[in-house]
């Protein structure tokens, strides 16, 4: 027999915050790559001696938004201190990073995953979130490296799991509620392509029902979700062979080469780095003052929990109510769609989904960029609701105004598509109809219900398209008997 193991994961993830400016100093925050470089800096930011660093309110509001999302416990006091390296892209040799006494402690976050049909929730301890100062960027050609500090300084939050994760789906959920709760609370971006969102990854194996964790290895450099996945899956493979062979996974840093798709050997844990962590002594302890952390509080959206909570207890599935949610820009379109009480949730969950999303996602756009704006899809989805149109005639619509513009109720007259709803007109036709086709009368009444079907084709040419077949199937049914 051989023994079954089971994988533990713990990620650290920095985000960037999406302050103006950057952590302790008024330089702009999160230029990028248009900005010239080491145009956006100061003597602070760029290390020079006998300057003093001031915390920006704005970078720790963010924080502390940030922490609220999660669930954590907001420290009133917390401290900052140096970390030491050398590096070039560190002008000052150390690093300002909360160590002992983080902004944020612990809390908790719950993911999702799993199939459509069965989504499974789990909760994901936060170990804590502190605040932390970005380095420069290097670039390095052949025979020399630049390095641009515009980056230097910029506010980050490092974000510490506790080791809750059994498998590389429950990771990617991870990652994608951390990306959901930042960009909805305004804490980040996430633009992982701009590196807003940086993921280091813990992995260690252990036997089933031992509860003592195994040796671990961290992966760095996974610069996607989709890399993450693969380097996980890799890693726990590459880890399972090594104890299955009766040997030991060494305690130590990989790095993952996505060309290759590969983990290698970055540095053990004998080589880790010594950062002789000392209490900054330039910067006076962060305490929080009660009123102006009410202020934050008050000023926090509801969260998408809550929201989605709220959405399903209204009678929609988990999946929709996850999409729906999967933004704070679509949960607003949604509820501005939904709020005159005239349009069922369920149609409007529909249509933002297949017809909405799938247009926009097809041109890589966001709801954000909707030609449609909610108010114009909500009069057209009540034009249908009330029977007016029937499905059909408003995707015509709905397509003429995404291309075009233009209001429901002018494009719906000015194509003649309102339905007859004349009770006499609509008998007239469908005895029509009946008499069209004996055949389908007969096959109804001997049982055959789907019968119906072909006659309210017949009906519907007639109408020329503008009758509504709900109502003309009730008609027919009562005429038939
Ligand atoms: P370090 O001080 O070396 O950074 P931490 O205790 O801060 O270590 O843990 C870093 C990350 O590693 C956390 O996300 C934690 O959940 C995770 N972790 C800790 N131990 C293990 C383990 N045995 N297996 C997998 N992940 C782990
Ligand atoms: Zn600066
Ligand atoms: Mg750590």
């Amino acid at each position: 027999m051989t023994t079954q193991f089971e994988p533990v994961i713990g990620l650290e993830i920095h985000v960037q915050l999406a302050s103006k400016t950057k952590l302790f100093c008024a330089c702009p925050n999160g230029v990028g790559e248009e900005t010239k470089p080491n145009t956006a800096i100061c003597p602070v930011c760029a290390g020079h001696p006998g300057v003093l660093p001031v915390l920006t309110e704005g970078a720790l509001a963010l924080a502390v938004r940030a922490g609220l999302s999660m669930n954590c416990v907001t420290n009133r006091y917390s401290s900052f201190s140096r970390k030491h390296y050398f590096y070039p892209d560190l002008p000052k040799g150390y690093q300002i990073t909360q160590y002992d006494e983080p902004i944020n402690g612990a809390g908790f976050i719950e993911i999702t995953y799993g199939p459509k049909n069965n989504l499974q929730k789990k909760k994901i301890g936060i170990h804590h979130a502190h605040l932390e100062e970005d380095a420069a960027k290097s670039t390095h050609l052949p025979d020399h490296s630049l390095v641009d500090y515009n980056r230097s300084g910029c506010p980050l939050l490092e974000i510490v799991s506790m080791p809750d994760m059994r498998s590389a789906d429950e990771a990617y959920a991870y990652l994608t509620e951390i990306k959901r709760l930042m960009r909805w609370v305004g804490a980040s971006n996430c633009d992982m392509e701009k590196g807003e969102l940086r993921v280091d990854v813990n992995v260690s194996l252990r036997p089933v029902g031992q509860e003592k964790f195994g040796t671990r290895t961290e992966l760095k450099n996974l610069n996607s979700f989709k890399a993450v996945r693969e380097a996980l899956i890799y890693e726990i493979n590459r880890q399972t062979e090594v104890l299955l062979s009766g040997g030991q996974v060494k305690q130590e840093t990989r790095l993952w080469d996505k060309e290759e798709g590969v983990s290698k050997p970055m540095r053990s844990k004998e080589a880790a780095l010594d950062y002789r962590y000392f209490p900054e002594p330039d910067l006076p302890p962060v305490v929080l003052n009660e009123e102006w952390l009410s202020r934050v509080k008050n000023s926090m959206p509801e969260l998408p929990a809550a929201k989605e909570a709220r959405f399903m207890k209204a009678g929609l599935s988990a999946y929709d109510a996850g999409v729906l949610t999967s933004s704070r820009e679509i949960a607003d379109y949604f509820e501005e769609v939904t709020k005159s009480g005239k349009v069922s949730l369920k149609t409007a969950s529909n249509w933002i989904q297949t017809d909405l999303l799938g247009l926009l996602h097809a041109e890589k756009k966001e709801i954000e960029d909707s030609p449609i704006p909610a108010a114009r899809l909500a009069e057209l989805l009540e034009f249908a609701e009330s029977g007016k149109i029937n499905r059909k005639q408003a995707r015509e619509v709905f397509d003429e105004i995404y291309a075009h513009g233009g209001n429901p109720a002018d494009i719906i007259a000015k194509r003649g598509m309102v339905q007859v709803s004349d009770e006499g007109q609509l008998e007239a036709w469908a005895k029509e109809a009946m008499a069209a086709n004996p055949k389908a009368v007969a096959d109804y009444q001997k049982g055959n219900k789907a019968a119906i079907g072909a006659l309210v084709g017949g009906v519907m040419k007639l109408s020329k398209g503008k009758a509504n077949p709900k109502i003309i199937s009730q008609l027919l049914a009562k005429l038939l008997g």
